[in-house]
């Protein structure tokens, strides 16, 4: 299956397990801007919080181009690094101020994708995914931003190389028109089974889709990953070590998500001594 076959049919699937997302582009651009640059290497939560209490302090984004930066960084500090995302969005107001004449990101509206694309990465501190969440979230345009959760869940597919950059990547391949909800579900997928640590195969809808689980998968118990029971099994261990087990699906799948196995295979390749 290539890439974008398999984003099609992941895409599905994650839209069959957690439903369709109804979530639809808008809101205003440079308000999505902000609460972006807030959201970085923090939680929704602090994200919020600090956002909220950002436009409590300062309704309105001309005050927080004249105010002091200690008191941005005091109104986010909730949102941890407040001193460098205090000046950045400083910054990114100073420059529409200059070269807009307001405080506005509307202009973009008008743009072609690539110039828009262009725009908002000439900002200080706005990467793709930053860029790719305005133009997104805000203009419904074909982008897809790609965090820290979707960069590992999509390597552990094996749609994204160790090597690769994950926008460049993902972004031929991504079913157009998909790309809200998938990442949306992917985040989700992410965050709740696909976790960094202790993936949760057993509970996620793709495992016969992952090069994670499968290339820790004999070939004869491949087809395994989407239903029936696995015979006596032979777990060898990262380090050397050799265990039979006799599990189900679900243990089967729990295995192979263990970062300390190596490999599994059916038990029928023991001796026949220790295949007893
Ligand atoms: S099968 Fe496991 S490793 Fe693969 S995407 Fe699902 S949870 Fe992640």
């Amino acid at each position: 299956m290539g890439k974008s076959e398999k984003l099609v049919e992941i895409a599905a699937r994650l839209r069959a397990h957690y439903g369709p997302s109804g979530r639809r582009p808008g809101g205003d651009l440079l308000d999505i801007l902000i609460g972006t640059i807030l959201s970085h290497n923090t939680s929704d939560l602090n994200r919020d919080r600090a956002y909220a209490e950002l436009r409590r302090r300062f309704p309105r984004w001309e005050e927080v181009l004249t105010a002091p930066v200690e008191e941005v960084e005091e109104a986010i500090r909730g949102a941890g690094l407040h001193r460098q995302r205090a000046r950045r969005i400083k910054q990114v107001l100073s420059r529409l101020s200059e070269e807009r004449g307001e405080l506005s990101l509307g202009f973009l509206r008008a743009l072609p994708d690539g110039e828009a694309e262009r725009w908002l990465l000439s900002l200080p501190g706005v990467g793709k995914k930053t860029a790719y969440i305005v133009l997104l979230f805000g203009l419904g345009r074909h982008f897809f931003p790609v965090d820290t959760h979707i960069a590992r869940v999509t390597r552990r597919l094996g749609l994204v190389g160790e090597r690769e950059e994950p926008h460049a990547a993902l972004a031929p391949h991504v079913p157009r028109g998909k790309e809200l909800e998938l990442h949306l579900h992917l985040i989700r997928l992410g965050r709740e089974v696909c976790r960094p640590r202790h993936p949760r195969c057993q509970a996620c809808p793709l495992p016969d889709l992952c090069r994670y689980v499968i290339s820790k998968l004999d070939p004869a118990l491949r087809p395994l990953l989407r239903q029936g029971t696995p015979p006596p099994l032979l777990v060898q261990y990262e380090g050397g070590d050799t265990e039979p087990a006799q599990v189900d699906r679900a243990g089967l799948l729990a295995l192979a998500a263990d970062p300390q196995v190596r490999y599994l295979e059916p038990a029928h390749k023991l001796s026949p001594k220790e295949g007893r």
